[in-house]
């Protein structure tokens, strides 16, 4: 050693996304470039490097390691603590320890790599291996156990590596160094194919073939993923998706599609550069493309009947590559395997019996699915990318937040649920949980409430729910508020507003705190009033909010019936123009409804008889989608509302009459609407006048309000706002008036981010308590 260049130590601790992404290799590669000596290890706090050389050295290799990290990782801190040189010879990887309660990332589960495809291609143990992966690919999420993430504690344990697979785990050259699910046609789990309940022992090529002629003749099959089980059948061959439709009881619901690539995929949508981006993400999400008016490729009209978006997804495990390999067909329906409003199926035994009445042929692999996580689902609303559905690839990577959020239990809403749990600053968002009216979805929320609570080593100090009684997500808070906590005293329980948590969970990614005029448009949430809400106008910081304004409340004849069936929602939005001597004539929906039903419906109506009140933005959708004729009964959540917004076009600019006020009135808005039905007009200008009276609606009583309150930052959140051409217009029409607009991009609007706004209302009303 040069006297001149002493020797000094430091230990670095990294916190972030730095486990299971090729992290230590990278830090081993570049400690070894710059000749340090010393050790990294993974900790629960995140990855500790303990490293000596000369300074300058020591200097480079510190920056190196924030510029140069790989590209799943992501760096929240790095701090450095000098300590005494050891006088290591060289530089090592040591085993993880389990030092702290503090917790570290675990990566979501990313799409195969383009360097491990080709390997599919030519290493000799991994030829059309169906489950190769690296330490930039793989499955990260779905197959943890428990922390620290190594293979002991993956579902990939049952299967020791073999000595090809060791070596090249224990190379630091290699790409697999320290890859946990590392594996080879010799040692990994393999695919099995199952007809009628037998296995059927057969290589891969002979599965890919039998899989491929079964598609191309119009069959269905079961598909185990990352996450789940997909159902799969020929994208082109509308019968063949006719049929898995029946089967499966999905009568309207648009169906997903998986391309070959992405060049195939223009031939049926047109793809912008932010969609582009989003389909070859790592992430791998459905996107929803808006469908070619000319397209090249003619895929089967009942994938998505009435609507003018595709859910579009590119191949992301091996298998999926392979088997688009084998078709000649470009397009397959990829769609998930569950039934109706059920959880998508992870274990083959119960795939196998579930789907007997769907099909006889179910593909399997043997690597367990720990974590249950579907497909993540984007679009791009306002030139950015957003989320429809937050899961695979996405989950569990935290959302930062701007106060501390630590020990709280956030439990979502009914629908579309997620649930939350905060962790320092950082709100740990659960993947799509589901319906949780159904039976089967409420035992995948307990458990998965389980599994976070000790991915996280968390013991809940604070449980936040829905204000609505009934939501099973509540009872749930309930149930678990009466359990002692640690302190031997019950968990302390709150309750936020629906709509005040939309608001919120949009201000959460933002660093927003002070007041702003919050906008929150859906179908349904619980008001303080004890009615529906769902257009709201408020003032709402983190802490409370003041409503303002919303739209008229209609009567919703047959309570939550007239949510699934919007016609009675026409119904009643006539009754309130026209009492009980309804126009007929020319209005398109009067000619679908049996006449003892409508009587029946206006008698409820007029008597007032199991009629509660919704002023609910996407109940006024819904009616205006069933007076046209276009959605009568809803097969799917919004199906009345993407109809109507399918129909809109650009270019068409008048709007309806609408008044701004406390109480914002739609009676002339609605009697408009009904004079233009009976004069002929075309759908497609009545649907763009009516979102355009929404936006109208919205930028007046907006510009209203900040007269009142002064206030100019407008924050828009919940499930309407994933329409895209009211969203576009609104935003563009309050920027105008120089508004700062505020949508989301890390959750999304629907009742899915919901979780997220009640985790920093009760952390925001905590702080204030102490
Ligand atoms: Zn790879
Ligand atoms: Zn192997
Ligand atoms: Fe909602």
């Amino acid at each position: 050693m040069n006297p001149s260049h002493p020797l000094v130590a430091e230990i670095i601790t990294i916190r972030g996304k730095v486990q299971g992404v090729g992290f230590r290799p990278f830090v081993y590669r570049q400690a070894k470039r710059h000749g340090l000596c010393g050790w990294v290890r993974n900790t629960n706090a995140g990855v500790t490097i303990f490293c000596e050389g000369e300074r300058l050295r020591l200097e480079a290799f510190r920056t190196e390691l924030e510029s140069q990290a790989p590209p799943a990782s992501a760096i929240e801190s790095l701090s450095v603590e000098p300590a005494e040189p050891n006088g290591f010879p060289g530089f090592d990887i040591l085993q993880s320890l389990d030092i702290s309660d503090d917790i570290t990332e675990i990566s979501p589960d990313i799409a195969v790599c383009e360097a491990c495809l080709a390997d599919m291609h030519c290493q000799p143990h991994r030829i059309s291996y169906p489950l190769i992966n690296c330490t930039n690919c793989g499955p990260r999420f779905s197959i943890v156990k428990s922390l620290p993430y190594d293979r002991s504690n993956t579902t990939m344990a049952p299967f020791p590596m073999c000595d090809t697979c060791a070596s090249e785990y224990a190379d630091i050259l290699d790409r697999r160094f320290h890859a946990q699910p590392v594996a080879c046609n010799r040692c990994g789990p393999v695919y099995e194919l199952w007809i009628d309940g037998k296995p059927v022992v057969q290589s891969v090529s002979e599965i890919l073939r039998y899989a491929a002629d079964l598609i191309q003749q119009g069959g269905i099959l079961a598909v185990k993923g990352i996450g789940g089980f997909h159902l799969v059948c020929s994208a082109s061959d509308d019968e063949a998706v006719r049929s898995l439709r029946l089967r499966k009881g999905r009568e309207s619901k648009p169906l997903a599609v998986m391309f070959r690539d992405i060049e195939k995929a223009r031939d049926a949508v047109s793809i912008t550069p932010v969609e582009e981006k989003q389909l070859l993400s790592w992430q791998r999400p459905i996107v929803l493309l808006s469908q070619r008016i000319d397209p090249v490729l003619s895929l089967a009209p009942s994938l998505n009947s009435g609507l003018d978006t595709l859910g579009v997804v590119l191949p992301y495990m091996p298998f999926h590559y392979l088997l688009l390999d084998e078709l000649t067909i470009p397009a397959i329906v990829l769609t998930s395997g569950n039934l109706t409003s059920q959880p998508i199926l992870t274990e083959t035994a119960e795939a196998i019996r579930t789907f007997r009445p769907i099909t006889p042929v179910v593909i399997s692999h043997q690597r367990e699915i720990q974590n249950r996580v579907d497909d993540s689902v984007v679009h791009q609303i306002g030139g950015q990318g957003r989320l429809v559905r937050r899961a695979r690839g996405f989950v569990p990577d935290p959302i930062p937040v701007s106060l501390p959020v630590d020990g709280i239990l956030a439990m979502g809403g009914e629908l579309v649920n997620t649930f939350c749990l905060g962790k320092g600053n950082r709100a740990y968002l659960s993947q799509y949980i589901g319906d949780l009216k159904n039976i089967e979805t409420q035992e995948f929320y307990r458990i998965a409430i389980g599994r976070f609570l000790d991915l996280l080593r968390l013991e809940p100090s604070l449980i936040v729910t829905d204000l609505h009684p009934e939501y099973h997500s509540t009872k749930h808070g309930r149930e678990l508020h009466e359990k002692h906590g640690e302190t031997g005293k019950k968990i302390p329980f709150i309750q936020v507003q629906h709509h005040h948590a939309h608001i919120a969970s949009c201000m959460a990614e933002h660093g927003l705190s002070e007041r702003v005029i919050g906008i929150a448009f859906d179908g349904t949430g619980y008001g303080t009033d004890g009615h529906i809400w769902g257009s709201e106008f408020m003032a709402a910081d983190l802490k409370c909010f003041e409503r303002i304004s919303h739209f008229e409340y209609l009567m919703m004849p047959g309570g939550d019936k007239a949510a699934e069936e919007p016609w009675r929602m026409a119904l009643s939005a006539l009754y309130s123009v026209y009492g009980k001597d309804l126009p007929s004539r020319g209005i398109p929906m009067m000619d679908l409804i049996p006449e003892e039903k409508s009587s029946w419906i206006l008698q409820m109506l007029d008597q007032q008889v199991n009629t509660p009140l919704s002023c609910g933005a996407g109940r006024y959708f819904d009616a205006v989608a069933a007076l046209m004729g276009l959605c009568m009964t809803a097969g799917y959540e919004g199906e009345g509302p993407m109809k109507l917004e399918a129909l809109t076009q650009q270019g068409i600019e008048e709007a309806y009459p609408v008044e701004s006020g406390e109480t914002i009135p739609l009676k002339e808005t609605i009697s408009a609407l009904v004079a233009d039905l009976r004069s002929g007009i075309p759908p497609e200008v009545i649907s763009t006048r009516f979102h355009n009276t929404m936006a109208r609606a919205i930028v007046r009583q907006t510009i209203w309000i900040r007269e009142q309150t002064g206030l100019d930052r407008v924050v828009l959140s919940g499930g309407v706002f994933q329409n895209r051409y009211l969203t576009e217009r609104v935003l563009r029409d309050l920027e105008l008036e120089k508004f700062n607009v505020y949508l989301q991009t890390k959750a999304p609007p629907n009742d899915g981010g919901l979780s997220l706004g009640q985790l920093v209302i009760a952390a925001s009303r905590r702080k204030g308590r102490r």
